[in-house]
């Protein structure tokens, strides 16, 4: 890929359920090592746009292109593997396992299922479970989870049990995150402390980050660029400054 070409190429993007159109042609670019703030009120197209990323939703017109790779036709484990990442807003954790197995999970994300068969048992078995586990535990020392890796998740508490999962996603060592609602269920507290995660993150590995959140502090706070989107359109795009003033972003948060 030419340096200069976006990690995340979202190019005139339109998804219908039946008559309703959830996208309507929506671009925008994701560089990398940007946070990038998604925002728009109930309804706009956030999560479904999230879903086309992830691979859960086909789209109808326009183009996807990760790290110059088309999304259309990859499978999710493909997409891990070329470095997206992303967490589940239901958390999904297995709540009797330690943190550090929970985040072993996702080191074998990027695999298929062939690769793994292949694996046990073979030669590669040792060498795999060692680069496993090196990729686990700097993903548990970069989230601070090293004194309760051992511990079962369930007994850990939420905030801590989402910085689990953030762990897990970045174990596949992604170049862009997909966060949706992160800030979701937070203490004022963690909620400080997850915008200072994602800016250090953003920052040590040169991460991006595309965060659908709407809590409006936290992405202002933290995002490099913000997209507002509004009944599936893209109705602003710029620097929090530029799209906190925008007149379509006033006008389309009045009635929430
Ligand atoms: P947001 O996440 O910004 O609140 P969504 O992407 O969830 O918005 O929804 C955008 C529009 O698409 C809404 O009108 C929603 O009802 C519709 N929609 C989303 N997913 C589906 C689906 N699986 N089937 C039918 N309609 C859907
Ligand atoms: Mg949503």
């Amino acid at each position: 890929t030419a340096p200069r070409e976006p990690l995340l190429r979202i190019d005139g993007v339109t998804v219908r359920f039946g008559g309703i159109v959830a996208l309507d042609g929506v671009s925008f670019h994701v560089e990398r090592g940007q946070v990038c703030g998604l925002i728009g009120p109930n309804g706009a197209g956030k999560s479904t746009l999230f879903n086309c990323l992830s691979g859960l939703y086909p789209w109808q017109a326009g183009a996807i292109e990760f790290n110059g790779h088309s999304l259309a036709r990859l499978s999710s484990h493909r997409r891990a593997a070329l470095g997206l990442g992303r967490t589940f807003q239901n958390l999904a954790l297995f709540g009797s396992m330690s943190a550090r197995e929970n985040v072993l999970v996702g080191t074998y994300a990027h695999h298929h299922a062939g690769f793994l068969l292949d694996a046990i048992g073979g030669r590669r078995t040792r060498k795999v479970e060692r680069e496993a586990a090196e990729r686990a535990d700097a993903a548990i020392e970069l989230l601070s989870l090293q004194a309760v890796a051992d511990r079962c998740v369930a007994a850990l508490p939420f905030g801590t049990q989402k910085r689990v999962e953030m762990a897990r996603a970045l174990a596949c060592e992604p170049s862009l995150l997909l966060l949706d609602e992160p800030a979701c269920g937070l203490n004022h507290e963690e909620l400080e402390s997850l915008g200072e995660l994602i800016v250090s993150l953003r920052d040590k590995l040169s991460l991006a980050v595309l965060l659908v959140e709407h809590h409006m502090g936290l992405v202002m706070g933290i995002s490099d660029k913000v997209v507002a989107l509004n009944f599936g359109r893209r109705i602003a795009e710029g620097t929090p400054e530029q799209v906190r003033c925008h007149p379509d972003v006033i006008t389309a948060y009045l009635g929430e």
